[in-house]
């Protein structure tokens, strides 16, 4: 199966939301970080263009810039929402960081329109993807490993020769390292790593290149 990738930078934090479809056209999101209605238009406007069968959309982490437009997600398409349970937790006290951040409040989704993922292989239409717990810039935070094209969604945990904070609440260094180390670098060496933030790299590169986890 062949996944085409779609990206989309979205709001101040320039967070890149993929959209990712199969011969099918099935189409699932990964992260929602749509903050306004041109964002907004951008994607729907593909998404009609291309006649996609949106199946859920599927979030790394809930950290403001990833799930700034899950609410308008659900009121369009009504599709399943997936997250950890522990990332569920911190998205339940997001308004706490929106305000030191000076936002805007959000309103929470309610836990029955969540569905909880863990470690493990899912099947979503015909796509097939193991789920990887990957704490370390947060607690909950999820990588998405697609084995038939060999691709992951990293989040906030791995970027191009670089990681992800560990400043915020849950964030810790050495769960990064391990969830790295352990998870990650596990990986084929030609596995394209598509992050949250930034452009797209390869584990091979990070393992030899990334100076705060390397392999050598
Ligand atoms: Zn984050």
């Amino acid at each position: 199966m062949k996944t085409i990738i779609k990206i989309f930078v979205c709001n101040p934090f320039m967070v890149n939301n993929y959209v990712l479809r199969n011969e099918k056209n099935e189409a699932l999101l990964i992260d929602a970080g749509y903050s306004n209605n041109e964002e907004w238009s951008i994607l729907h406007n593909y998404i009609i263009q291309e006649k996609l069968d949106i199946k859920a959309c599927l979030i790394t982490h809930p950290h403001i810039d990833h799930i700034w437009g899950i609410n308008e997600f659900y009121n369009k398409y009504a599709k399943d929402i997936m997250m950890s349970p522990e990332g569920y937790q911190l998205y339940q006290n997001i308004n706490d960081l929106a305000d030191q951040l000076g936002m805007d409040k959000i309103d929470i989704l309610d836990k029955s329109k969540i569905k909880f993922i863990s470690e493990g292989e899912i099947k979503i239409g015909d796509f097939c993807i193991i789920v990887l717990e990957t704490p370390g810039h947060s607690d909950g935070s999820l990588c998405f490993y697609l084995p038939e094209d060999n691709i992951i969604f990293s989040g906030d945990l791995l970027f191009y020769e670089s990681v992800g904070r560990t400043d915020f609440i849950t964030g810790d260094w050495n769960k990064l390292v391990d969830s790295v180390k352990n998870k990650l670098y596990k990986l084929p060496d030609d596995t394209k790593i598509y992050p949250g933030h930034g452009d797209p790299t390869t584990i091979g590169h990070e393992k030899k290149n990334n100076p705060f986890v390397s392999e050598l």
